[in-house]
């Protein structure tokens, strides 16, 4: 299993363009090399900065409809880039998102697949199974946030969590029943209690996540906790913060960060 992180920033962070340097691009992540979970309009510099070969992309999963998660001229340029007669990019977004944001004009048909689901859904992308949850965060009347667990055919388990706040009910005791390898949790917030918390957390928050949830079963001493998605006006600078939230046993993700399981 292999994660690479393209992004780890909150929408506050500006374009830093074709080098990242030390800053964030927003938040998208690529797993298995073959499925990218979200991708906003700052997708296409980090996939060419960290030489992602763009053929092996079969699925791209949106969380949500925020611009930051979600750039349909970015994604279409990505299916555009793939090499031809490979099968169609599929694009898994929540319905009102796809009827919204996700028109592909005719040129685009054959190279792109908007896949619409639900939150209590399950899909697949090639061997691996996602079932979306309900997640804390809103975004319009029509449009819904969910959270992933996902099942990899190597047998791991990912919950992936942006953006949002507290675990609604049918989320929280999924989470419980679940036995987590890698958790990638939203930290916008950093350690600040912030009028955001509504509809994000903080380190106080992942904390009690972590403990509760370890007491469950579903998180194990094994377990691989990233943080992304970190506010710039709100987060301590990445080195420092790091080192703090290590102590507790969590990853602070920043872009470029490519990791694999054992
Ligand atoms: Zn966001
Ligand atoms: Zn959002």
């Amino acid at each position: 299993m292999q994660i690479l992180f393209l992004g780890t920033g909150a929408a506050d962070w500006p374009n830093p363009g074709p080098k990242v340097g030390k800053g964030r691009r927003f938040s998208s992540l690529l797993l298995n090399q073959t499925i990218l979970i979200d991708c906003g309009p700052m997708a296409l510099d980090a996939i060419r900065e960290f030489d992602v070969n763009v053929n092996l992309i079969t699925d791209i999963v949106i969380g949500h409809g925020h611009g930051d998660h979600i750039n349909m001229p970015i994604i279409l340029e990505i299916a555009k880039l793939r090499q031809e007669g490979l099968p169609p990019l599929r694009l898994h977004v929540n319905k009102g998102t796809a009827a919204i944001r996700c028109k592909v004009p005719p040129e685009c048909a054959a190279i792109i697949e908007v896949m619409p689901f639900m939150p209590g859904d399950t899909f697949n992308c090639g061997e691996t199974v996602f079932k979306a949850y309900p997640a804390s965060h809103p975004v319009s009347k029509d449009e819904l946030t969910t959270h992933f667990i996902i099942s990899l055919p190597e047998g791991k388990t990912m919950y992936y969590g942006l953006d949002g706040s507290w675990f609604p009910p049918t989320t929280w005791h999924a989470m419980q029943k679940a036995k987590f390898d890698v958790i990638v949790w939203e930290l916008t917030c950093g350690n600040l209690d912030d009028w955001r918390l509504g509809e994000h957390s903080n380190f106080s928050m992942l904390k009690i996540w972590k403990n509760a949830f370890t007491n469950d079963g579903a998180i194990s001493p094994n377990t691989k906790i990233f943080c992304s998605h970190m506010a710039r006006t709100l987060c301590p600078p990445h080195d420092l913060y790091a080192r703090e939230i290590a102590n507790f046993g969590f990853t602070l993700a920043y872009d470029g960060l490519l990791w694999e399981s054992k």
